[in-house]
């Protein structure tokens, strides 16, 4: 039996009025629907803490795109469907090469990972021989497979710690990812490639500290884990709001902290994504957005239309070439192997 598409969902049910099928009802039926055919393809869906909230609300797990793609690789089914950007679907399969990821939209992109192209890598390495590359997750595969040890924003300190102090360090693509791990480390011979996420631009210094004295009892929540937060953790640690309110969490502490933290009102320096679910998590603290506007277009790009012709059509499939993705898997562990503090997600 073919499986129906959104569009027959949407619509009331035999018997059922325009007015009976109410929208909690049709998103209800989808949900079921969206299990029902997850299990028939031996599928585990992922969702990424910027996805719209229902695609959260119907995931069998949501978090960063690190512990995403960790999750995937101990999953035991054989197909993993990626809600969030190709960069980290592209990731999940990096890890996990022997199974089907797809991504409902193989056109939601992001804008740090454009950022720096392997070809642009090329010639900076050859300009810089004997320099160590550095990553940020946020690259394409291909970035990852010319790249020496990836980080995450929560390791990139330690990552480029473990880097003899004489050897120069070629870091990219996010200039204020760069420009932290520079002030943090004091070492002069880091050049630092001058990428950055566009919803970052929504998140600036003065809006910080202008939110942090409103609101003077408030904590501050950044989650690291996507470069649109990079800039917020910068002016953290530039003294742009008192360091004692400042709180760098994964998603999982987040929720943690929320529900155990002393303060009722929180500021979230991330995408607006990330409060659906802390609001879940934690319904008696009110959460507030640093910036309303700070959303990414391509993390919304993955709609409930589209998972579900995903799941249908068994598409976008992501393919990675095997060498590719066998170079870019040296730089993730080592990654892993120096440890991601504070980057657990959930
Ligand atoms: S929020 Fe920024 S870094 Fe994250 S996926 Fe969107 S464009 Fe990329």
């Amino acid at each position: 039996m073919t499986a129906p598409t959104l569009d027959s969902l949407r619509r009331p049910g035999a018997g059922e009025t325009v007015s009976d099928a109410t929208d909690s009802e049709r998103t209800a039926r989808w949900a079921r629907q969206i299990r029902e055919l997850a299990e028939k393809r031996d599928a585990v869906i992922l969702a990424h803490n910027y996805q719209v909230p229902e695609i959260q609300d119907v995931a069998h797990h949501v978090g960063d795109s690190l512990a995403l793609s960790r999750i995937a690789s101990a999953a035991s089914h054989s197909v993993i469907v990626f809600c969030g950007v190709h960069f980290m679907a592209e990731t999940a399969k990096i890890l996990s090469p022997d199974k089907t990821v797809l991504i409902p939209d193989a056109q939601a992109g992001c804008s740090l990972a454009d950022s720096l192209t392997a070809d642009e890598l090329r010639a900076w390495k050859a300009q810089n021989p004997g320099a160590v590359v550095v990553s940020y997750v946020n690259t394409t595969a291909e970035v990852k497979a010319l790249t020496d040890i990836c980080c995450t924003s929560s390791n990139a300190v330690d990552v480029v710690a473990s880097i003899p102090a004489d050897t120069p360090v070629l870091f990219g693509p996010d200039q204020f990812l760069g420009a932290h791990v520079r002030r943090i480390l004091g070492r002069d011979n880091i050049s630092v490639w001058g990428g950055e996420c566009h919803v970052h631009a929504g998140i600036n210094g003065a809006q910080l500290a202008a939110k942090a004295r409103e609101n003077p009892d408030a904590d501050l929540y950044i989650h690291p884990e996507c470069g649109c937060a990079t800039s917020a953790l910068y002016l953290a640690g530039a003294g742009a709001v008192p360091a004692d309110r400042v709180k760098i969490l994964s998603t999982g502490d987040m929720v943690t902290a929320a529900k155990r933290g002393s303060s009722r009102t929180v500021l979230v320096a991330t995408e607006i994504g990330m409060l659906h679910q802390l609001r879940r998590a934690a319904p008696g603290v009110d959460f507030r957005a640093v910036n309303e506007r700070a959303s990414c277009k391509y993390m919304k790009m993955i709609t409930p239309q589209k998972l579900l012709s995903s799941l249908e059509q068994m598409r976008d499939e992501v393919v990675v070439d095997p060498e590719v993705a066998r170079r870019a898997r040296g730089a993730v562990e080592r990654m892993i192997a120096i440890g991601t503090s504070g980057g657990g997600g959930e």
